[in-house]
């Protein structure tokens, strides 16, 4: 946790200086991020989904959301886009305080959620910079095709990177690429490795609430670093250890002393009670073994790694058509009964989010269905992303107690 804020303060530090050190700055999407890409073109990468999480962690994001509320962006309007849009309109200043520099480019990796494109065709309005679009078809059938993969891949080519190459005045090294893609395979190896291990009993990690710090350098700026590859090579044998030692995870009062309920999660967290959030599962032994929200920024689990395919525009290709908001229904119902099933899991939580369409959409459906495929009981609360207004930390609690209660009664019974 203390390496990844420093990894990130000083990232925001860069960014803030990225004008005067000559640095070019393309916004992108946490899902479908072609950060590689990005900085083989020598440019430094500005994830606004990551800006709203972190100043929803600071408490800052009430009045941004508000503030867009003001501008006219109704209530129903994803909250991420109306913490960005009010801490644009507040100056730009991001989590850490620094202020960001504007967009030279913004690069759209539309990966299955429509509100992506809203979001940048409000940021285009405000920055009138260049606007680099790529299509990344959904997984509708459950299968990406050869087809596919040449579409995307073409539009890499003869979209993405001459937009780069324009704003940045450098040529994309397609070895420099591959090198790079080769390192964050290593630490995607490392991450997967992590979140597998939740299968041990009692599981070392929480692949949920723990999960956030171990994909955050893997889903956003670090990708292909040297510093991404000493987080994880010092996050595994951590791990490591406290499989050895049969600890359970850190949380956010200490080590675990006792797993009661093992449960898979489906859905983003709340991130302005991040912590308050956490600490109900924690003070009931709950620990998630398996979440999908860990999957957003990179789906690792059925062995994609970047660099796989010799061609490197391939094998972007590959990530962007693998990312979760670009996977269909049966298939996610199908990933989270496996996880159920493989990780040993009591139950599964849903965690739908008023502002976020693009998970909760159909997730009553999800919910009944791996009930029925793994005879496990789901529970449902309510919650959102970056909007406090919309969580209640009693009412998360009632239930949650209530859930886990019944999972209980059943074990009691059986
Ligand atoms: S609706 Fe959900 S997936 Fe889409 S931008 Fe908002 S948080 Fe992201």
């Amino acid at each position: 946790m203390e390496r990844q804020k420093a990894m990130l303060a000083s990232y925001f530090r860069e960014l803030a200086s990225a004008r005067e050190a000559g640095r070019k700055v393309v916004y992108t999407f946490v899902p479908g991020n072609l950060t590689e890409l990005i900085r083989a073109a020598g440019a430094l990468g500005v994830y606004p989904e990551v800006n709203a999480l972190q100043s929803a962690m600071r408490q800052k994001s009430e009045g941004y959301v508000r503030e867009a509320e003001r501008l006219g962006h109704s209530e129903d309007v994803c909250s991420y886009v109306k913490c960005d849009i009010g801490m644009l309109a507040a100056g730009n200043f991001g989590p850490t305080g620094e202020k960001l520099p504007p967009p030279d480019l913004l690069l759209l990796s539309y990966t299955g959620c429509f509100t992506f494109m809203k979001w940048f065709e409000l940021l285009q309005k405000q920055y009138n910079c260049e606007l680099a679009m790529l299509h990344v078809p959904y997984q509708a059938e459950g299968a990406v095709t050869e087809e596919m993969r040449r579409y995307v891949a073409q539009q890499l080519r003869t979209e993405v990177i001459p937009k780069l190459e324009k704003v940045t005045g450098r040529k994309v090294d397609l070895d420099e690429l591959a090198s790079l893609l080769a390192a964050s395979a290593r630490a995607e190896d490392d991450l997967s490795w992590v979140l597998d291990s939740a299968r041990h009993t009692p599981s070392p990690i929480d692949a949920y609430f723990g999960g956030v710090y171990y994909v955050g350098p893997i889903f956003t700026a670090f990708r292909g670093t040297e510093a991404c590859a000493e987080y994880y090579g010092e996050l595994r044998p951590e791990v490591e250890g406290r499989i050895e030692r049969r600890e359970g995870p850190v949380m956010p009062n200490g080590s675990l002393a006792e797993e009661r309920f093992r449960l898979g999660v489906e859905g983003p967290p709340n991130w302005t009670h991040f912590r308050d959030f956490w600490k109900i599962f924690y003070d009931e032994g709950a620990v998630v073994v398996a979440s999908t929200y860990t999957k957003v920024g990179g789906f690792y689990d059925h062995g994609f790694r970047h660099g796989s395919d010799a061609d490197p525009l391939l094998s972007l290709a590959d990530y962007c058509l693998g990312c979760y908001t670009n996977q269909s229904l049966p298939a996610r119902v199908e990933l989270l009964a496996s996880y159920v099933r493989d990780f040993h899991a009591d139950g599964f939580v849903v965690n739908s989010l008023k502002s976020c369409n693009s998970f909760s959409v159909g997730q009553l459906v999800m919910l009944r269905e791996v009930e029925q495929r793994t005879g496990v009981p789901g529970g449902f609360i309510e919650t959102d992303l970056v909007d406090p207004r919309y969580y209640s930390q009693s009412n998360i609690k009632n239930r949650i107690e209530s859930y886990l209660q019944m999972i209980s009664r059943r074990r009691e019974q059986a």
